[in-house]
């Protein structure tokens, strides 16, 4: 039987309908920059794509393609702070790392980083950044929602203050992009960072969204594909099928929302129901509707998470991308976890393709592996 897949947020399945629509972009030739008529395909190929992603922003989005979230949220910031870099930033202490390691290199540039507070379910309070901003801000930037407790942002509120200070407002929406209406979450936001491997895309490629005309420097310098804002020449296939997630989005969100915010709950309660002991991370905010984040007292994330595989159920100890380098989570420490609930955090997040059996089964397999967990971590 294969085993309960239940670690989406660090990657989801491709999609049957992305791989279709990838297929026949493979075997190229594919350079969109090419005069002949294999050039004008893929070129077309590309605008398509682009035409796919910009649309679940409505008007005025402008789509850049990236290698991935990463990349995206690395070019907004370095984008922000010119060069030499200056100036300063407004982030949060629970974005990703890959805000949160550009930001500490452009600090050590002698760009002013500013942290705003969080609660203690990681949410950031919109009155906190009218003190944050400095005469030299540069950017403001708080992600939609967090990737490892599932917390969502104030994000079009942030917006709309920094726009009354006359900043632009980056937000990266790699996880929320899935489950929320972006008109509704993202407000007037003017950068949005994107990710296809999170929403049944292949990985290896992402966006920078621009919109209000706001400017975006090159960070990737080379050609000059897309109007020079990321030089290199564009992957087709994998931009072909970052489009296609983009429209399944677009068309199942609403729906796949309701569904599998169903299902997490029916995880979430059966597991309070049969596992002792167990803090359930930021219950009682607005959240992801896939994410289940559990602190296990007495029990060691990265052991829970191997014990889990071998019993047939795909989980993640902590962030995403970093689970496997067991590195330590500034976000539960940024929401004052004790060491003790910060060493036992499991995070389970389901997907579009998750089934009612999917949490069956998860929920026969949990219980006795944290049992076995505990017990072996007693007896030292
Ligand atoms: N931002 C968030 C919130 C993420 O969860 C991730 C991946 O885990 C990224 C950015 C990085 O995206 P990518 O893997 O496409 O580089």
């Amino acid at each position: 039987m294969d085993p309960v897949y239940l670690d989406y947020n660090a990657t989801a399945p491709l999609a049957p309908e992305v791989r279709e629509a990838m297929a026949p972009w493979w075997d190229g030739p594919a350079n969109p920059s090419a005069a002949h008529r294999h050039g004008q395909a893929a070129r077309d190929a590309i605008e398509r794509a682009r035409t796919r992603v910009a649309d679940l922003f409505g008007q005025g989005a402008e789509v850049v393609f990236t290698s991935g979230g990463t990349e995206a949220d690395n070019q907004v910031l370095w984008s922000a702070c010119g060069w030499p870099p200056a100036g300063h930033l407004v982030i949060s202490p629970v974005e990703h790392p890959a805000i949160l390691e550009p930001a500490g290199t452009l600090a050590a540039a002698g760009v002013g980083v500013s942290l705003l507070e969080v609660d203690r379910h990681g949410r950031v309070d919109p009155d906190g950044l009218e003190e944050a901003i400095r005469d030299d801000t540069r950017l403001v930037s708080v992600m939609a929602a967090n990737n490892e407790i599932g917390t969502l942002q104030p994000v079009a509120e942030l917006a709309e203050r920094a726009h009354v200070r006359g900043l632009p407002f980056h937000t990266d929406a790699v996880q929320a992009i899935a489950w929320s209406d972006p008109a509704q979450l993202l407000g007037d936001a003017d950068y949005v960072s994107l990710s296809a491997h999170k929403i049944g895309g292949p990985p290896g490629v992402g966006a920078l969204v621009v919109r209000n005309g706001r400017d975006l420097a090159g960070w990737i310098r080379g050609g000059n594909q897309q109007r020079g804002r990321r030089g290199g020449t564009e992957p087709v296939a994998l931009a072909v099928g970052f489009g296609a997630a983009c429209a399944r989005v677009a068309r199942e969100r609403e729906s796949q929302a309701e569904r599998v915010r169903e299902l997490s709950l029916r995880l979430l309660d059966g597991l309070r129901a049969e596992v002792p002991d167990l803090l359930v991370t930021c219950g009682d905010t607005p959240r992801l509707p896939n994410t289940v984040h559990l602190c296990v007292r007495g029990a060691d994330g990265a052991a829970l998470v191997a014990r889990l595989d071998l019993e047939g159920v795909a989980a993640s100890a902590g962030s995403a991308c970093s689970s496997g380098l067991r590195h330590r989570s500034g976000v539960l420490e940024a929401i004052g976890l004790d060491a003790e609930h910060r060493a036992g955090a499991l995070r389970f997040s389901l997907g579009y393709e998750s089934r009612d059996d999917d949490v069956e089964r998860a929920l026969r397999i949990v219980p006795s592996a944290v049992a076995g967990v505990r017990h072996a971590l007693a007896r030292g």
